[in-house]
């Protein structure tokens, strides 16, 4: 016997029956950020490396540890995509967009890799849906983006999920920051892992990122950025919460959130779920705004603000809730014999044509093994073919759920399952 194969680790396969829940969860994003004018990219799962080291940044666990890098047969470094704003603002500037609109609005969603240790919720291959709005500076910005997926996430039913700000600073005021938080934790090294050791010489911010209690218990006692922020940055984080307040967005403002990769300045958000499903993978998705990365990339003066949310996380939550998302079908065909099965063939083709959802057994058999294929499909009606049907034209459709059987002639099926389907109660 030949060996098995299995899928790499990490990488999983989304079959029918849970393919539905991301798929409703697509479509609502597709919908919201369509009401909110942004419009959908698509850039390729893979990119010059560089891209990801010059914007994300070479420090990040993402960076340092998480890429996927490979050589192609033209000795390029490349590397699959660990995340999507850099991808966008690399496709961005490579079309010039800032030349043909002030403001753009985009989204994406698709596939992320990342060399992770596995667990609920973390893999190697995981979803995102983002978006990027590029052109505006101003608070306004950052709240139609919260707003956004405030709206995203309640089309879904989700609750309990809680927006956690804060604001990093810009150029101007962050070098202080920097300095004091550099002095902090020189004085707290031994306290600090290894890594963070090292970090708090390459990138000091990265510290209280960190996922080792340890140094969570140092970066909590640590200097707050919030009170080093200089008078732009503190109006715009003012007005950000104002504008918040103003929508009725709650919100928590959290001094020690920095998220885990380089480009942001002022806001930062993330959006979590308290919910045991996710264990420790409560972040649902984050974002914040990056108004000197595009220059970094040798591109326009624009400022941005972006976000991803983790479809994989969503998915989870959504499972937990109970609501159901696979679509049964509206009718089950059965046929009795072999001259039926053709019957069952056209009449299927027909309605499908027709836009109903519609099952029969190709295999035919017996009518009690149809019948149990019937129930099994969750079939709203049933229509039994026999010789007597095929002689008449008319046949019954029969109420899974109960009730008299219909009479309907075989050219009306449609109409008449419509007419039923339409009245019964949601
Ligand atoms: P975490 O702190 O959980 O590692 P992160 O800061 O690395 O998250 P981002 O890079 O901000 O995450 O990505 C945005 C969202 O994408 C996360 O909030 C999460 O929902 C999702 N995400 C990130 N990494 C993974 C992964 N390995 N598997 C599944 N989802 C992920
Ligand atoms: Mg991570």
């Amino acid at each position: 016997m030949s060996q098995k194969i299995s899928g790499v680790k990490g990488m999983n396969d989304l079959l029918p029956g849970e393919i539905e829940i991301w798929q409703s969860v697509e479509g609502r994003a597709r919908d919201v950020f369509g009401r909110f004018g942004y419009g959908e990219i698509r850039t390729p799962m893979v990119e010059d490396t560089a891209l990801f080291v010059r914007s994300v940044g070479e420090e990040t666990d993402i960076v340092g540890k998480e890429m996927y890098t490979f050589e192609d047969k033209g000795g390029r470094s490349l590397s699959l995509r660990p995340e999507g704003t850099a991808p966008a603002a690399r496709a961005y500037i490579e079309h010039s967009v800032n030349n043909q609109e002030p403001v753009t609005r985009w989204f994406y969603m698709g596939p992320m890799f990342r060399y992770e240790r596995m667990k609920t919720g973390r893999y190697r291959q995981f979803y995102q849906i983002g978006a990027e709005a590029y052109g505006a500076k101003e608070a306004a910005q950052d709240v139609e983006m919260m707003d956004m997926v405030v709206q995203f996430l309640e089309s879904l039913d989700l609750k309990d999920i809680s927006l956690n700000l804060n604001s990093l600073g810009d150029e101007a005021c962050r070098p202080a920051y920097h300095a004091k938080l550099v002095e902090y934790l020189k004085a707290h090294r031994e306290e600090l892992c290894g890594d963070c050791q090292r970090r708090m010489e390459t990138n000091p911010l990265r510290v209280l990122d960190c996922k080792n209690e340890k140094c969570q218990a140092v970066a909590a006692a640590g200097p707050n950025v919030l009170e080093f922020l200089c008078e732009p940055c503190r109006a715009h984080f003012n007005d950000l919460q104002r504008k918040l307040t103003g929508l009725g967005i709650k919100y928590v403002v959290n001094p020690r959130m920095v998220r885990g990769l380089d480009y942001y300045t002022r806001t930062v958000f993330e959006f979590i779920a308290a919910h045991p499903a996710l264990g420790t993978a409560s972040t649902v998705g984050g974002g914040g705004r990056y108004d000197t990365m595009m220059k970094g990339l040798g591109g326009p003066d624009v400022p941005a603000v972006g976000f991803a949310m983790g479809l994989d996380r969503l998915v989870l939550l959504l499972k937990e809730s109970g609501k159901k998302f696979t679509q049964a079908p509206d009718l089950f065909v059965v046929a009795v014999d072999e001259g039926s099965q053709d019957l069952a063939l056209t009449l299927t083709s027909r309605l499908r044509r027709e836009g109903l959802r519609v099952d029969f057994d190709t295999r035919g058999g017996s009518l009690k093994s149809q019948m149990k294929r019937a129930d099994k499909s969750g079939a709203h009606f049933t229509l039994v073919l026999g010789e007597a049907e095929r002689t008449s034209g008319q046949a019954k459709l029969k109420r899974m759920a109960g009730g008299e059987p219909i009479p309907v002639t075989l050219d009306d099926v449609a109409k008449a399952l419509r007419a039923h389907r339409d009245a019964a109660p949601a």
